[in-house]
């Protein structure tokens, strides 16, 4: 059975992983390219986009994709919309692979909003020390609010730098910790953390660092993705495949 994963995160690197053991699957990984330096991966991968729902759906034609894993990253939106579109246009099955969101316990300060801009004004107009675990594309509003100074951690680096006068860069790749994340609040005197609501373990350490800190989080909201039939883990999927391999098995394919 060809396989078509859409990666760029953790699970889709898992899932890959696990299916390069099974003979009966020929996976290849789709990533965005979003970095410049993609961790190794255990499959075949192709890199960039695919030109739209429509390039999309001529690549799972062209390739003879008989399954389409969604595994994006909970914020690639359009690209998921995408996959919805190609895959009934196609008749491919679909299947998506989302981590539930974070949600708030005890302690935690949150302010949710619905986007960059609206976390901007958040801020309010009193300097403040922001950390944002972000890369370029997105704190591009940040420049309308030059009084904070800004902490932000990015896989690559910010090139060209934010256009503020006071904003500090961090290159890193997670997953980071609850310990270490509050020892860099802690060191850079954050009083604010900006962040994407991005469920899973790798990224929740300054969530949890914050609500030690007692420091608010102004929490990006969602974006709403297309309805398609969900799963929360990598084994679920495999129960889908492989429940989708004797199905087509039955049916003589
Ligand atoms: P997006 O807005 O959903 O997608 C924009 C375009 O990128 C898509 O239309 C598609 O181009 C291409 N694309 C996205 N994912 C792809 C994939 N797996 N394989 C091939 N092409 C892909 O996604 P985004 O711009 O990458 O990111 C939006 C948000 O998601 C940001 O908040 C970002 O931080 C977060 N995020 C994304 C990734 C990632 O790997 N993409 C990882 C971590 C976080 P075509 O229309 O030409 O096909």
């Amino acid at each position: 059975m060809k396989i078509l994963i859409l990666g760029g995160t953790t699970e889709a690197r898992a899932l890959a992983g696990a299916l390069a053991g099974r003979d009966e699957f020929s996976v290849t990984l789709s990533l965005a390219g979003r970095t410049a330096n993609p961790l190794p991966q255990a499959v075949p991968t192709r890199i960039g986009g695919f030109g739209g729902a429509e390039g999309l759906e001529r690549y799972l034609r062209q390739e003879r994709i008989e399954a389409l894993i969604d595994a994006t990253h909970p914020y690639a939106a359009i690209i998921s919309a995408n996959a919805a579109r190609a895959a009934e246009r196609a008749k491919v099955p679909l299947l998506a692979l989302r981590r539930p969101a974070w949600t708030k316990v005890e302690g935690d300060q949150w302010t949710e909003v619905a986007n960059m801009h609206d976390a901007v004004a958040a801020l309010g107009t009193v300097p403040r020390r922001v950390f944002l675990a972000m890369g370029r594309k997105e704190i591009e509003p940040f420049t309308a609010a030059p009084e904070h100074v800004y902490l932000v951690r990015s896989v690559d680096p910010v090139d060209p730098p934010l256009a503020v006068p006071h904003a500090i860069y961090l290159t890193a790749r997670g997953p980071f910790s609850e310990v270490d994340d509050r020892a860099l609040l802690d060191r850079q005197n954050i009083d604010a953390v900006v962040a994407k609501n991005s469920g899973g373990d790798a990224s929740y350490g300054k969530i949890a660092a914050a609500r030690a800190l007692h420091l608010p989080v102004i929490l990006l909201e969602r974006p709403a993705l297309p309805d398609a039939e969900t799963v929360e883990t990598v084994e679920d999927v495999f129960a889908w495949l492989d429940h989708a391999l004797t199905s087509a098995e039955a049916r003589g394919v």
